[in-house]
């Protein structure tokens, strides 16, 4: 049985996570609206996987016979003066994502549950590349600096980040899903 500390936690980090989710998509939208389809697309993938983050925690809970609420979702941002400054706000998010998540495990090595340790694991690495992939193309953004065709080579790049398998959120899925 999951504790209530661990529980409420855990509650508050779906939300995180599904706001993750709705940030990037914001992210996305502003990219599209600055004709760069290929960050767009990139942040696209990204809030795919933060609906997945948030779906781990859910499952752990209901796992563990704990209750999920789903709390309100606040709006981060939705909108940014340069695709730069979404690239710095995306490497800063995650770095907020990272604390949250070394501060559920404080709390479950607290409360000794043992039981959410190896998913919390599993977090802690996947931070490791999330911190990775933004600060990545945030210091490829500050290299480019004023160069468009820097900007188009990167937005091309990053165009090709895949899907990950059966995504429902590629637009092919749900385009081809029917009418
Ligand atoms: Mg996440």
């Amino acid at each position: 049985m999951i504790s209530n500390r661990v529980r409420d936690i855990m509650n508050e980090q779906v939300r995180h996570e599904l706001e993750s989710y709705y940030i990037y998509l914001s992210m996305a939208a502003y990219f599209h609206e600055q004709n760069l389809d290929g960050m767009a697309h990139w942040m696209r993938v990204q809030s795919h996987e933060e609906t997945t983050h948030a779906m781990k925690f859910f499952d752990h809970i209901v796992d563990r016979g704990g209750t999920v609420t789903l709390l309100d979702l606040k709006q981060l941002k939705t909108s940014w003066k340069s695709p730069l400054e979404a690239w710095k706000d995306a490497y800063a998010h995650e770095q907020f994502i990272t604390s949250k998540i070394h501060a559920i495990l404080k709390v479950v090595r607290e409360e000794a549950d043992f039981t959410a340790e190896p998913m919390l694991n599993w977090f802690v690495k996947e931070q490791i590349e999330e911190e990775k992939n933004t600060s990545g193309i945030l210091a490829q953004m500050e290299r480019i600096g004023e160069s468009q065709d820097g900007l188009y080579l990167l937005d091309k790049e990053l165009g090709a980040r895949p899907w990950p398998a059966g995504s429902p959120f590629d637009p092919a899925a749900y385009n081809a899903a029917g009418d």
